[in-house]
């Protein structure tokens, strides 16, 4: 097994485990297939950081025709520190903090997207006449799931705007006429493998979009669909995916003349990371076997949160026939990273890789049981780049008094 042409064995001797490889070149075709969609259909494409973000990973993207949407002030500053243009930074959040807002009129943000009356209400106040492009996060009451999509009446979603809040909202946009109205915003969910979706959505959006014309904001001509693209879990399911030029030419079908643009995470980066684990234990009793590894839900939440699927794999070679386990991490928590078939010879000592770890692992990662994060390294043409170091025990309690 190989990432970025290093064997997971030379990595894991290198680095140590627990550890997340990302093959640069995975993760760059990824973003490559976005980016030619865009060019093909006229759709700007903007990072989700909250998948993965390290600076490493910013100063990577730099040189990259690609926005990037922000959550937070710590997303922010590693952008800025990366020498990401305020320009191209878009700054999310269902409730944001005033510093928050503050950073957006101080030019460290292109855009800011409002999620809420309320928090309008505070961007207002605190404008103090400073100009600022802002968006408005729509409650379409699309959600869609893997699968299926719904329409409700948005009381599922606490994010953006209810229909009956906008009439309010342009009244406040109207009364500060420093803030200029450049489009709405509306995201479907996550892992949709539909292409309607992302159809109906926009519709939705196109529609929110004359209304607000319609109020007499004539700047505003931009769509922003949101992410939700579906990545492949396991290697075998074949139509687990979305052709990102199909749906792009979908959306720009719906809206056919504003300005559009998407904001993908997991699909630009899932598929590049790999976990690498040691075995500690294995642990036979009659109806399972157990094997238990060096890492677990503090470096990789997504299963024990919401019973996400990854697909498991020892990472030597050995010819005795498979048999089906539960690994787990180490934590004090029955924290079962998935189920696998493993050569029945596996021993403490192996390595296994956990696979498309790329998005909301190392960015969810916790110091549960005061465990120290693990590294991310980047592999491109058989050689690695330390992206952030493993934590040490002094990280994790520099912030106690
Ligand atoms: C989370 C999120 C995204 C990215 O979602 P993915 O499923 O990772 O593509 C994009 N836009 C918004 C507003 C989000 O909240």
């Amino acid at each position: 097994m190989t990432i970025g042409g290093l064997s997971a064995e030379s990595l894991a001797k290198r680095f140590g485990t627990p550890m997340l490889a990302i093959d640069l070149d995975v993760f760059d075709a990824a973003l490559d297939d976005f980016l030619r969609a865009g060019e093909r259909h006229g759709v700007r494409v903007s990072y989700a950081a909250k998948a993965l973000l390290v600076t490493a990973l910013a100063r990577h993207l730099q040189p990259l025709p690609v926005g990037i949407d922000v959550v937070s002030l710590g997303e922010l500053a590693t952008c800025e520190r990366a020498g990401i243009e305020a320009s191209r930074l878009t700054l999310h959040g269902a409730g944001k903090l005033d510093d928050e807002i503050a950073a957006a009129f101080e030019g460290r943000v292109g855009r800011l997207v409002v999620d809420s009356v309320d928090e309008l209400e505070r961007v207002v106040a605190l404008s103090a006449g400073r100009s600022l492009d802002v968006l408005l996060r729509i409650n379409t009451g699309i959600e869609a799931h893997t699968h299926e999509f719904i329409r409700t009446a948005g009381d599922d979603s606490k994010f953006g705007l209810a229909p009956r809040d906008e009439a309010r909202a342009f009244a406040l946009l109207a009364s500060q006429p420093s803030l200029r109205l450049v489009g709405v915003h509306g995201h479907v969910g996550s892992q949709v493998y539909e292409i309607e979706p992302f159809a109906a959505n926009t519709q939705a959006l196109a529609a929110a979009l004359t209304r607000c014309r319609e109020a007499g904001f004539h700047g505003a001509d931009t769509i922003v669909t949101g992410g939700g693209f579906g990545v492949r879990m396991h290697p075998s399911a074949g139509d687990e995916t979305l052709d990102v030029d199909r749906t792009f030419a979908a959306i720009r079908a719906a809206a056919p003349h504003a300005k559009l643009e998407v904001e993908p995470g997991r699909a630009v980066v899932a598929e590049a990371g790999t976990s690498i684990y040691r075995v500690m234990a294995i642990k036979r009793f009659a109806q399972r076997t157990f094997v238990v590894v060096d890492g677990g839900m503090a470096d990789n939440p997504r299963p024990a949160l919401y019973g996400a699927y990854h697909h498991i794999r020892a990472v030597g070679t050995s010819s005795a026939a498979d048999i089906a386990v539960t690994i787990c991490g180490r934590s004090c928590e029955n924290d079962e990273l998935g189920d696998a078939l493993l050569p029945a010879d596996i021993r403490a000592g192996d390595l296994l890789a956990v696979e498309t770890t790329g998005a909301y692992t190392y960015s969810m990662a916790s110091n549960y049981n005061r465990f120290p994060r693990p590294p991310v390294v980047a592999v491109t043409k058989r050689e690695a780049q330390l992206w952030t170091r493993r934590e040490t025990i002094e990280d994790v309690l520099r912030a106690d008094v």
